[in-house]
């Protein structure tokens, strides 16, 4: 008879340290990987391994078309000073402590999944945890704003209708927003979007912006905005070293989640079609047209299509081997 296996042996034997945030979890003598998720941060548990960055730098990732429209951007005499004095007066602190008073904020002890899941984000693109705040809010969305300490928005509807990792993607998306150093025009660019749709005209905010951006600065800082997300969507792949994950996120950014399922592989397929279809330069006319109306879509078809152009290229893959 074989001799009995002390306790600790078992429990060594039975456990699968998280690839993710480095938690080890005991886990059932049939345990198939991918199968069982992680205690602390409730992803998927699995043998692969993950890449964290040692050093890694914007320029590695940033689309070519963010970089263009950042520096159309920069070109604009004054904007930064006129960014600044706009961002005085609406004001870090006042986006601080309009979510501290009306969102939730999360702790290592408040959500500690997700906050798992920031520090992850954070540890693997080498950027130092922002505060996270989650907002009750149906629109499926999240944000990152601030000038020197940004703060990350999750909404609720985002949490409950994506998986733990779609999570994690969205949350690598806005850290990606700080380590490329988005975050001050991004902040103001949503001022901006928030003026033009909700009925805060008359507001004195709406009279500030005016008064301090002129119309050539606000089309320049809208038109960057919507390309900043390729170069995240990136930082978010860096992050979940899945580009299908993106690819299902997008999905419901997209179509929503509903009991008749979309189908994933069409999705792609589609996104394809529309890569075919649209060059930069009817694309380009296209937002112009898009900002005039001061419309704001997140425009996921086109996000994953860039995203699997991006992989297709061998980008991706080139950056994992650094
Ligand atoms: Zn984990
Ligand atoms: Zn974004």
């Amino acid at each position: 008879m074989p001799r009995k296996s002390s306790s600790a042996a078992i429990a060594e034997r039975y456990s699968v340290r998280c690839r993710y945030c480095g938690q080890k979890n005991a886990v059932k003598e049939d345990y198939v990987n991918g199968q069982a998720n992680c205690g602390r941060c409730r992803l998927p548990l699995s043998n692969e391994p993950h890449k964290k960055f040692a050093d890694l730098s914007k320029h590695d990732y940033v689309h070519p078309a963010d970089s263009k429209a950042l520096a159309a951007l920069r070109a604009i005499p004054g904007i930064d000073t006129a960014l600044r004095k706009l961002l005085a007066v609406t004001g870090e602190s006042a986006i601080r402590v309009t979510f501290m008073a009306s969102a939730v904020k999360v702790t290592s002890q408040q959500c500690p999944d997700l906050h798992a899941k920031l520090q992850i984000a954070c540890t693997t693109l080498g950027v130092d945890m922002p505060d996270l705040f989650i907002q009750q809010n149906p629109m499926v969305n999240a944000f990152t704003g601030g000038v020197d300490r940004p703060i990350i928005v999750l909404h609720s509807s985002l949490i409950e209708r994506l998986t733990d990792e779609e999570v994690l993607a969205v949350i690598a998306h806005e850290v990606g927003h700080i380590h490329a150093e988005h975050v001050l025009y991004l902040t103001a660019a949503q001022l901006l979007l928030a003026v033009a749709h909700i009925p805060l005209a008359s507001l004195p905010v709406a009279a500030i912006i005016k008064d301090v951006l002129s119309a050539t600065m606000r089309g320049a800082l809208l038109a960057w905005a919507r390309r900043a997300e390729l170069s995240c969507d990136r930082a978010a792949l860096l992050v979940t070293q899945d580009p299908h994950v993106i690819g299902r996120t997008m999905m419901k950014l997209c179509g929503g989640t509903f009991a008749s399922k979309i189908d994933y592989d069409l999705f792609l397929e589609q996104a394809r079609e529309f890569q075919k279809n649209y060059d930069e330069k009817k694309l380009d006319k296209f937002w112009a047209d898009i900002l005039s109306s001061g419309l704001s879509h997140p425009f996921p078809v086109w996000r994953v299509s860039e995203i699997l152009q991006w992989v297709e290229d061998g980008q991706y893959a080139d950056l994992m081997k650094k």
